[in-house]
């Protein structure tokens, strides 16, 4: 079997005003920066990435690959129509060369949306679909937060999502997929396209509560596999992205099997289970003073370890990572053992290498995004190059290069700032400035739910409503292209938090 692997993946996040260009593909972040032909499996290899998985999977099963391209950029505003053109036009042009193949598999995140383009990564797959014969197969992994399309299982003969949140399973999605390909390919080959069905949830749920190692989730997702056999190739579940302003924005179930009724079914048995769950998804939301209050009670109480989940801001979310709601009011409280992390803020992490271990300085720090820093005098503890290896459940074996950092003590506050936005889901990201998150009492991370795989051992999460863009309550967002009958989901606000 000759087949082609690409990936190209972005989550956008519409209500950001920070457009994802060709620099941001271009780059190193917390995955590889954009890697063409035999650069791609090498630069992969060791990363729990689908495309990872994928390759692994054909190369034992003795396939041969076609490495097109693999790019990521970090979640922010719509993809510009240069990088998007761009990219997808080196992809074709790779597939093209590459002659005649069995498959395409492209590593997709599913909630894509560029300047000139609604549903991304539909238009990606269409394009891949529109250039290959009819007896090769098209089939995708995407992120467990893919907002999918019509266009998109309409390109495809399998599209296989991730089941974890924190996402422990992306290249385990990968050797899924590789899976998939194999189940439908005989079919393809003998002009039969699998039948596939597409279903949506009539609401919205917010990323804080999506996680899998919680209820509904967890139950949500762990008969899924049960639901594939001979005669269901592929069945998925995808808890979508919010805040992006798409009609088909939220969670879908999308089925690949041997008949229409089969696939159905599967999306019908699944979306029941999702619907009556509805009620189970929400959480108690604190304001930033209140989060820190709660947290600092509850690390006394169990003398252990409490994580504030700065939401809003997560820049796995398409946030700024610079608000300082939280920051400000950690300060203000002035109690021992509390970090934060991992501020993007260039400017601040270059005065700091500046300034050099030791000093005293005034920052103003983060904050850019909506003109509201923190300022103060600082004493910087340490820096770094803001390169190292994660070590954490999701992120393990990644190079991370994060640009220069610094770690700052605000009052009593240790503060990890880094060059580059980055989702504070691993605890490297602390330790690589000298801050251990384990000798805190409460740490406040710039993360929605990833952080929970790194931070199992916490005794509790406390879920603050900071600034950012990335709000639990949808209400705040004006959505113009979202299906108007979709309901956006309660929420618990707990006392002191906004109404
Ligand atoms: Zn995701």
């Amino acid at each position: 079997m000759r087949v082609a692997v690409a990936g190209f993946v972005h989550e956008t996040n519409t209500f950001s005003p920070h457009p994802a260009t060709m620099d941001r593909f271009a780059e190193a972040d917390g995955w590889p920066p954009l890697v063409t032909g035999s650069e791609l499996p090498p630069a992969l290899a060791g990363s729990n990435l689908p495309a990872t998985g994928f390759l692994e999977a054909a190369r034992l099963d003795g396939a041969e690959v076609l490495p097109l391209l693999w790019c990521s950029a970090v979640p922010s505003g719509p993809v510009t129509r240069e990088a998007y053109d761009a990219i997808l036009a080196w992809m074709l042009e790779r597939l093209q060369a590459a002659g005649p193949v069995d498959a395409v598999y492209l590593d997709l995140h599913g909630a894509m949306v560029a300047e000139h383009e609604r549903d991304g990564d539909g238009a990606v797959l269409a394009a891949v679909r529109a250039e290959v014969e009819a007896s090769t197969a098209v089939v995708a992994s995407l992120d467990f937060h893919a907002n999918v399309s019509g266009a998109m299982v309409d390109a495809s003969d399998a599209l296989v999502a991730f089941r974890t949140y924190p996402h422990v399973d992306m290249a385990a999605t990968g050797r899924r997929t590789y899976a998939a390909l194999k189940a439908v390919l005989p079919g393809i080959r003998d002009g039969r396209r699998p039948a596939r069905a597409l279903g949506r949830s009539p609401f919205l749920v917010p990323l804080v509560c999506q996680s899998t190692d919680a209820e509904p989730g967890r139950r949500l997702y762990a008969g899924l596999g049960d639901r594939e056999g001979p005669s269901v190739y592929a069945t998925s579940l995808a808890m979508g992205f919010p805040p992006a302003d798409t009609w088909e924005t939220g969670p879908s179930v999308v089925s690949y099997a041997e008949t229409e009724p089969a696939a159905r079914q599967a999306v019908a048995a699944v979306l029941a289970q999702l619907e009556a769950a509805e009620a189970e998804f929400a959480v108690p939301l604190h304001a930033p003073e209140s989060a820190i209050a709660e947290a600092l009670r509850i690390a006394d109480a169990s003398g252990g370890l409490v994580v504030v989940a700065d939401t809003r801001d997560n820049p796995g979310a398409g946030g700024a990572g610079d608000t300082t709601g939280l920051l400000t009011a950690a300060v203000k409280r002035d109690a021992e053992g509390v970090a934060i992390g991992v501020l993007a803020d260039p400017d601040t992490a270059a005065r700091a290498t500046q300034a050099g271990v030791g000093a005293e300085i005034t920052v103003s720090v983060g904050g850019r995004s909506d003109g509201r820093p923190y300022v103060g005098p600082a004493r910087v503890t340490a820096l770094g190059d803001g390169r190292f290896t994660a070590t954490g459940p999701m992120f393990g074996g990644s190079h991370m290069d994060l640009g220069p950092m610094a770690a700052l003590r605000c009052g009593r506050v240790a503060v990890a700032v880094a060059s580059r936005r980055m989702q504070a889901a691993d605890r490297s990201m602390f330790r690589h400035v000298g801050i251990e998150p384990d000798a805190q009492r409460v740490v406040i991370v710039k993360s929605s739910v990833h952080f929970r795989a790194d931070f199992a051992h916490a005794k509790a999460v406390v879920v603050a409503d900071a600034p950012g863009l990335n709000p639990v309550n949808h209400d705040t967002l004006d959505y113009q292209h979202l299906r108007s009958s979709v309901r956006r989901m309660p929420v618990v606000h707990a006392s002191g938090a906004p109404g």
